[in-house]
């Protein structure tokens, strides 16, 4: 290989600034994408229709919906949720699964941005929304994370979508255990009054994009919704970046 001076400059700073792709470990050098190869980048995909019409779980026969375009999972019909539609366009897993983990975690924030350009590529909900609000954190995990990774998301694809952000409305009132450690009906209780809103006029009547980095159970994400109903919210969307499969 010929060393021109640019890959001569970019293997000195690499030598001074190490940085190798967040997934696979190869050395990166000028991406696009920080942190991430375009090669591992590459792998992140739509999960495959046909889905829930409401939830966005992906059905397991692919013809599910040939017949009824709007037959709902089990889960949907035994439980309607509160929000009137959820987007969840990618699987937790591999490369987004690490992306997510060092965007929360490790401080690695400048993948909103790309992680943002995800969400609103795979946008399947309406376009006349009235505003865009994060699943917020509770005071003291905000202390303790310096920032919500949900909030960031939520600040960039108002601007890939031209909607506003509506800030400090859904509040966090208790701080709960991790859901993931928790059974169903625990769960329940240990979200019960979470959440409040602390204006209403601003809410009432508006259709609402609530944005999360992960649907995990969507437990979290529809106690949001409710709450947001409750307070006079026409309509709740939801979109996560991706989903627990
Ligand atoms: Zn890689
Ligand atoms: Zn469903």
């Amino acid at each position: 290989m010929t060393l021109t001076p640019s890959l001569l400059l970019h293997r000195v700073l690499h030598t001074l600034l190490p940085m190798d792709c967040i997934s696979c470990k190869e050395a990166l050098f000028d991406n696009a994408i920080p942190y991430i190869c375009p090669s591992c980048w590459k792998t992140i995909c739509v999960l495959p229709e046909p889905k829930c019409p409401r939830c966005h779980i992906p059905f397991s026969s692919s013809s599910t919906l040939t017949h009824s375009p709007q037959h709902l999972c089990g889960r949907c019909r035994q439980r309607p949720p509160a929000y009137t539609k959820a987007c969840t366009p990618y699987a937790y897993q591999g490369v987004l699964k690490d992306a997510i983990s060092q965007f929360k975690y490790h401080g690695k924030v400048r993948l909103a941005q790309p992680l943002a350009q995800l969400m609103a590529s795979a946008w399947d909900l309406p376009r006349d929304l009235d505003g865009i609000m994060a699943v917020p954190l509770h005071p003291t995990r905000l202390r303790e994370r310096e920032y919500n990774q949900s909030l960031l998301l939520a600040e960039r694809l108002s601007q890939h979508l031209g909607m506003p952000v509506m800030w400090n409305v859904l509040v966090r009132t208790q701080h709960t255990v991790p859901q993931t450690t928790l059974k169903r009906s625990a769960r329940l209780k240990n979200l019960r009054k979470s959440f409040a809103v602390t204006h209403p006029d601003v809410v009432s009547g508006k259709k609402i994009l609530l944005v999360d980095d992960v649907f995990t159970t969507g437990t979290t994400i529809n106690e949001c919704a409710k709450t947001l109903r409750k307070a006079g919210a026409e309509a709740v969307y939801v979109e996560t970046l991706a989903r627990m499969i």
